[in-house]
């Protein structure tokens, strides 16, 4: 088994993915890992969404990580401040500031088959050397800026919700927001009694859900402190309720559908009385196609006479506001552009070069596909967290994530016990996956004719997990040595001291 100073192992990403990855190799004594984070602060998608009213649409519970239960939650959905301290919380508890390189943007990689290593290039011109890498980049990093004709001219303020402007102070002010995905319908609602007057511009209406969103009195935070395993249960149950209810979310059947969006129209007929604007806020796509929105407050604010529903598409922007098809110009001091994200696992974060020079891009020219999600053939030792098909409809990310960290472990701790240079999936055990990965699709919803971010250009849905997540998590759990191509130190040891010694004999008198 070598030191684990010759083991050194990269973790590229200090959000949620990265940290957990840090903190169960901690848990495994394994501490020969350095993490790269390119921003000065960790926590990714909750150091970067500061937008008013930002807060995860999974309960706490369950989007934290298992094994580090939080008992202060202060309410059953966290605010982004609550879970960015967490995240900070969990660098300080584990001791991973020594490990955390910030400011550190890894810009290439490419792999050396002899050494059986990652060579990492960093921004700062540095290459750092790794066995494993285990990439943590996140999925919905960078923002989507629309291409609406004449963008440029606007002369008021203008910022996307994951680059939020805090110095403008949008207080009697009159505010666009373009988008009602999952980031706009928490702006809404957060803004809407602050502003002279908030329009919201509506390209397609969403499937909103209750959330029944609730605070934790200082006496459950103090049982809960008290009695962990009571977490456990919560998270549990939690859990287990979300995947029940999956098949509604995910599942192409119109009966499941229909039962979705009962709830969901009455979650539109208990926040809106005018059936005009109920009409101009319901979905024409079955639910669950794109994703199901959680809101207790983002469809009543609609009810106020300072917010108005703008569904006539937009034609440009121009120095004074939005102008619409109609010809309408709409006035505005502020736009917010809630307008979503670039898929970032549709592409290689930055140049990956694998076995034979071949290049992550080129491997996913029809397409980003991975075996489980995570690992692609011809690039060994690298495991991707949160990578194609892994994304849940019904469930918490995280659940998933863990389940990816647990697999990469397996296979870190083998390669140590066993001297194993790379391990490499076999390009037909990764085609074989993905095309049951594919024939599951058939069976879901997302494909059923809406438009959205979960598709790529070819109508292929790379994004989701086509299925529940107990299940990913069984899949996952076993390394199975069959499906990778090992190549070991060891063989190469001995075929190199027989070489010698048949060398040796032919030389000998
Ligand atoms: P999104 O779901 O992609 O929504 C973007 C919105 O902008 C859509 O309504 C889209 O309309 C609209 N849009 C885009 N370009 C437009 C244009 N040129 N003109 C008019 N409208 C335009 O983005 P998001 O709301 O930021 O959410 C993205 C994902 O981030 C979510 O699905 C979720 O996974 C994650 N998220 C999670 C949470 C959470 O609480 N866990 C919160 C926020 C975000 P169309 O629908 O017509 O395309």
């Amino acid at each position: 088994m070598p030191d684990q100073e010759d083991f050194p192992i990269a973790i590229i990403g200090a959000g949620f993915s990265g940290i957990g990855a840090a903190i169960r190799l901690k848990q495994e004594g394994i501490e020969s890992f350095t993490m790269f984070e390119r921003a000065s602060e960790v926590g990714g998608t909750w150091r970067d969404n500061t937008y008013p009213g930002c807060a995860c649409d999974v309960q706490s519970h369950v989007y934290s990580l298992s094994f580090e239960q939080n008992p202060n939650w202060s309410r059953r959905y966290s605010t982004w401040q609550e879970i960015q301290e967490y995240l900070i919380g969990l660098v300080d508890k584990w001791g991973l500031e020594k490990h955390l390189r910030r400011n550190t943007e890894i810009v290439s990689a490419e792999f050396d088959e002899e050494k059986g290593t990652w060579a990492l290039k960093t921004n700062e011109g540095d290459t750092f050397t790794a066995r494993v890498v285990l990439s943590g980049v996140g999925g919905l990093v960078d923002p989507s800026y629309p291409t609406i004709d004449g963008i440029d001219e606007f002369s008021g303020d203008m910022f996307h919700t994951a680059r939020w402007n805090h110095e403008v102070d949008l207080t009697d002010k009159r505010v666009a927001v373009i988008g009602t995905g999952a980031s706009a319908i928490q702006v809404v609602p957060s803004i809407a009694p602050l502003v002279a007057k908030l329009s919201v511009f509506q390209r397609t209406a969403a499937w909103v859900v209750p959330k029944f969103d609730l605070e934790y009195s200082p006496r459950v935070k103090r049982l809960a402190a008290r009695f962990p395993f009571l977490l456990r249960i919560a998270r549990f149950f939690k859990y287990w309720l979300s995947e029940l209810l999956g098949p509604i979310v995910f599942l192409d059947s119109k009966l499941l559908s229909r039962i979705g969006r009962s709830i969901s129209m009455w979650n539109l007929r208990r926040q809106v009385q005018d059936p005009e604007l109920q009409k101009r806020l319901t979905p024409d796509f079955q639910f669950g196609c794109k994703r199901v929105l959680v809101s207790d407050d983002y469809w009543a604010a609609f009810e106020r006479a300072n917010v108005e529903l703008i569904t006539e598409p937009i034609e440009a922007i121009r120095r004074e506001g939005i102008e619409t098809t109609d010809g309408k110009l709409h006035v505005f001091d502020v736009i917010v552009l809630a307008t979503g994200f670039l898929l970032g696992l549709a592409a290689a974060p930055f140049q990956i070069r694998g076995r034979g020079g071949r290049t992550l891009d080129e491997a996913w020219r029809d397409g980003a596909m991975a075996y489980k999600g995570m690992t692609v053939s011809g690039f060994p030792n690298w495991f991707t967290m949160m990578g194609p098909n892994t994304g849940p409809g019904h469930t918490s990310v995280l659940v998933y994530t863990e389940a990816q960290i647990a697999h990469a472990l397996q296979a870190i701790k083998k390669m140590m016990a066993e001297d194993i240079k790379y391990c490499d999936v076999r390009q037909d055990v990764q085609d074989r996956y993905n095309e049951g990965i594919q024939r599951r699709m058939k069976h879901m919803v997302w494909g059923s004719g809406c438009h959205s971010w979960y598709l790529s250009s070819d109508g292929r849905n790379r994004s989701l997990y086509p299925g529940f997540a107990w299940e990913y998590i069984l899949r996952t759990r076993r390394l199975n040595s069959a499906d990778y191509e090992v190549a070991f130190f060891e063989s190469e040891r001995q075929l190199e001291e027989s070489d010698e010694v048949e060398q040796g004999l032919a030389a000998a008198p």
